[in-house]
Formats: structure tokens, C-alpha cells, sequence
């Protein structure tokens, strides 16, 4: 009797737990997806801005609005997920932002023209100089079927590369190194960009881009405002360069 009491109460026990963890991973689960539902709605806003944006310099873009498979890509990647935990409430804001190593995430409306501009269609395989965050490539990975990014400061692309598995992101491969030289082994590319200024355009860049490829870049002095460069390689190798509009990056570094 007693051994029959003992186990209705282990029994009773046992379910009040189970009860117990179910609501709880209801409840987890339910504010998970408010918590994504809010992010959503703060993307939509971040688009909005990015429209005006456009709107407003449409002079030196050539457009009143941007094509919607960029917006849709940048509609879709969570930007939330790379930046520091610090900045997780500016995410959507219309700004670069701090990322650690005196290195930023660049400006979404940047992100979007830059992305933009290059005319990416689905094969495509795209050479990025600068992964940072890794953002830049992500919003690329949703356009095309492949990206290489090269990124000069380990921690920055060791971190870049991790949220990139864990977000799934398959068709991106990272490497460490200085972008200057671009990627031999992987070219040659539809489209590169840069996305730290030079005070050139690299050699090897220009050498690694398909005939009919397009090139964006900043070019000109460290902190000082750069031109941004969109420089297209026509089939028989000659280069026809547009400059688009005056920005500031982060100087590209390294040995060369
Ligand atoms: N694309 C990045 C993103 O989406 O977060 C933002 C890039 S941040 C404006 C410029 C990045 O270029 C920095 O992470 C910097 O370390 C990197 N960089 C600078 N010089 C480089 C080089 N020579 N090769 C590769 N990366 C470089």
C-alpha cells in the first residue's frame, strides 16, 4: 500500500515537471516568435529608409528605387544577428555601426546601393573584400549562388564565419587574409566588392573580375571622404569606370 502511494506520488510529481517544462517551452517559444515578429517590422522600417535614401540622391544613382530582390534580400537578413550585443537596439537604424577592432558595419542604404549597383542575378559568384560583420556577405548569399570574403583581421572573420553556420548560411566561404591580392584560386568573379576604401584600385582585383564583370569600390584617402567607384570590365578587357557618389569607409590596410 505504502509502495502504491509512493508511486502515485512520484507519478503526480514527475507530471507536474513535465507540465511544467511544456508551458515553459510554449511560453519560450511564443515570445521567440514575437521577438522575431518585431525584428521583421523593424526591417520593413529600415527599408522605408533606405527607399528615402535612394529617393534622395536618385541624381547620383541613376534611380529612383532600387531593384526588389535587393530589398527582399535585405528584408530578410536578420541584421540584429551581427552586430554586437551592445548596438542590438540600433540595428535597424539607418547607420554604420561599431563591430569591435576599430572596424564598423557599414550603413544599410550603403549596403543596399552597393549591392544594387553591381547587377547580381542568381549564378552568380561574387567576390566581397572586407567581411566584417559578415552582413554585407549574407544579404549577397540571398542573390547569388556563391560568395568569397575576405576579411584582414582573424577575430572579425573567425566570428563572421561562425555566424554564418550558425544562421546557415552554406553558400558563403570565408578566408583570412588580405583582400589586396583578391582570391586566385576561386576566380574568376562576376562582380567583386570592396568594401573598405583604397587609395587605388588593386591590380589583382581588376585581373580576377569575368569580362562583362562589375567592380565596386571606394577609392581615395584614409578617413577622408572617398568616391565610390563602379567599374565595369567590358568583353574585351577594357575598363569603363562610373563614379557614383562620395562616402566614407574604413581604409583598406594591409602590407601592399
Ligand atoms: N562588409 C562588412 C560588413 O558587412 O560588416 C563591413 C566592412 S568594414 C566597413 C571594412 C572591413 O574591411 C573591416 O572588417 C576591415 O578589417 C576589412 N579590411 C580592411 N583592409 C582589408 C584587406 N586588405 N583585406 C581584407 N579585409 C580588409
Amino acid at each position: 500500500m505504502k509502495a502504491m502511494t509512493l508511486q502515485k506520488w512520484i507519478l503526480s510529481i514527475s507530471l507536474f515537471f513535465l507540465s511544467l517544462a511544456f508551458g515553459l517551452f510554449i511560453s519560450s517559444q511564443t515570445l521567440a516568435s514575437s521577438m522575431e515578429e518585431r525584428y521583421m517590422k523593424k526591417r520593413q522600417h529600415m527599408i522605408q529608409l533606405i527607399e528615402q535614401d535612394v529617393h534622395q540622391t536618385s541624381q547620383y544613382l541613376d534611380t529612383e528605387a532600387l531593384d526588389t530582390k535587393v530589398l527582399k534580400a535585405i528584408a530578410t537578413v536578420p541584421r540584429h544577428k551581427f552586430v554586437t550585443p551592445d548596438t542590438i537596439e540600433q540595428a535597424y537604424h539607418n547607420n554604420p555601426l561599431p563591430i569591435g577592432y576599430g572596424q564598423t558595419i557599414s550603413q544599410p542604404y550603403i549596403v543596399a546601393i552597393m549591392t544594387d549597383l553591381l547587377k547580381l542575378t542568381a549564378n552568380d559568384t561574387v567576390l566581397e573584400i572586407g567581411t566584417g560583420s559578415g552582413y554585407q556577405a549574407a544579404v549577397l548569399s540571398e542573390l547569388v549562388h556563391r560568395v568569397y570574403s575576405i576579411e584582414i583581421i582573424a577575430p572579425l572573420g573567425e566570428q563572421a564565419e561562425l555566424r554564418f553556420r550558425e544562421l546557415g548560411y552554406t553558400n558563403i566561404t570565408t578566408k583570412i587574409g588580405d583582400g589586396y591580392y583578391g582570391w586566385q584560386e576561386q576566380a574568376p568573379f562576376d562582380a567583386i566588392i570592396v568594401t573598405a576604401a583604397a587609395s587605388h584600385i588593386p591590380h589583382a582585383l581588376i585581373e580576377q573580375l569575368k569580362p562583362g564583370g562589375k567592380m565596386i569600390i571606394p577609392v581615395g584617402g584614409n578617413f577622408t571622404t572617398q568616391q565610390l567607384l563602379l567599374i565595369t570590365k567590358q568583353p574585351d578587357g577594357q575598363l569603363q569606370t562610373q563614379q557614383i557618389l562620395p562616402v566614407r569607409f574604413v581604409p583598406l590596410t594591409g602590407e601592399h
